[in-house]
């Protein structure tokens, strides 16, 4: 079972990051073989962005990932730049994705919205690419949050329409989205997932807040009209509440709602607050461990790199033969 993810390059990684994604890498590494990581450098480029932020990004979010229980020799941990079998096949992959299901991505049309300026035509690329990240792994299962699936699903049509042109060569992966906690919603707007780019400051809870800081925003967490603690669909900001509280405690719900049945809005709120705060104290400390040996870091992402290339290069060979790219294998170099 071949696992792949890959995530953004920032620090300001934030619950439902964690909850949706990191969580299941960690778990992931019991399953994977291999399971690979991959820090999408490239993908950041898609939007507004600077260049040296960009580097910090990188090295935050890979201490961050450590810290939160990748170990480097047990997983592939890696920089997508550094394996250029991404964007080449990213390339081949584009030749047979046609172009209106691109358009009509909801990430692209959201994000498209939000740039005040230039919307490149990386940004529309952007799922081809994300397609050649997991398909030069031959990977069966993609863990990523609820807001992944329809890129998920076009990943799997490529797949398809390449083996269906060229043969059998790249294999259709499925999505491993969590039963609880894929689409954690924001504190203050709960109608919206929480996310990195374009929800509210207060409503978002990152890994390294301090945690005076996660009390406050749980604290000031919208909750829903009436007083039951109960998951319901007229109660988004209750129901957020106990899916995160029953993701950290390892319970169902249901087993919440049963705790709390006799409780006020208030006490439940600060009661998730200090379950967050100390869900996530190691974390934020192995990481202020971690975070300034930035050469440590490059380590161990060369080693990974030098892993994957090896993995996606083997790819790469098939693909090329069948699509009639490159130099044929059947030619010697002459010897
Ligand atoms: P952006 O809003 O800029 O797209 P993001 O917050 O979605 O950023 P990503 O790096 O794109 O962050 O996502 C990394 C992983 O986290 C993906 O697998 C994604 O599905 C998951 N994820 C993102 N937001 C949530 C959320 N609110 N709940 C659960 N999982 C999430
Ligand atoms: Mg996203």
């Amino acid at each position: 079972m071949v696992i792949f993810s890959g995530i953004q390059p920032t620090g300001r990684k934030h619950l439902g990051n964690y909850i949706g994604a990191i969580t299941q890498y960690v778990a992931g590494q019991e399953r994977g073989d291999p399971a690979i990581y991959c820090v999408v450098d490239l993908h950041a480029l898609t939007v507004d962005y600077e260049p040296a932020a960009l580097r910090e990004g990188l090295y935050d979010l890979t201490a961050l990932l450590i810290a939160s229980g990748l170990d480097p020799e047990r997983c592939i941990l890696f920089r997508q730049s550094d394996v250029e079998e991404h964007t080449e096949l990213a390339w081949m992959l584009g030749c047979i994705t046609p172009l209106g299901e691109l358009n009509r991505m909801h990430q692209f049309r959201d994000k498209s919205v939000q740039q005040r300026q230039l919307v490149s035509a990386g940004l529309l690329f952007y799922p081809v690419l994300q397609a050649a990240d997991v398909l030069a792994y031959r990977a069966h299962e993609v863990p990523v949050g609820e807001d992944q699936r329809e890129h998920l699903e076009l990943m799997r049509d490529i797949a398809e329409r390449f083996n269906a042109r060229y043969g059998d060569v790249l294999v259709v992966p499925e999505q491993r989205i969590p039963e609880v906690g894929a689409r954690v919603r924001d504190l203050q707007e709960p109608d919206r997932k929480m996310s990195t780019t374009g929800t509210t400051e207060q409503g978002t809870v990152l890994v390294l807040d301090e945690p005076d800081v996660i009390r406050r925003k749980f604290k000031r967490a919208v909750t829903d009209s009436g007083t039951d603690i109960v998951m319901a669909d007229d109660k988004p900001g209750v129901s957020n509440l106990i899916e995160i509280y029953s993701v950290i405690r390892g319970v169902s719900p249901a087993d919440v709602e049963r705790e709390f049945a006799d409780g006020r809005y208030g006490d439940f709120k600060s009661a998730v607050g200090e379950a967050v705060v100390e869900w996530l104290a190691p974390v934020r400390e192995r990481y202020l461990q971690l975070r300034p040996d930035e050469s440590h870091l490059e380590e161990i992402l060369a080693g990974g790199a030098e892993k994957a290339r090896e993995i996606a290069g083997a790819t790469m060979v098939d693909v090329r033969a069948a699509m009639g790219v490159g130099r044929p294998s059947s030619v010697g170099s002459g010897a």
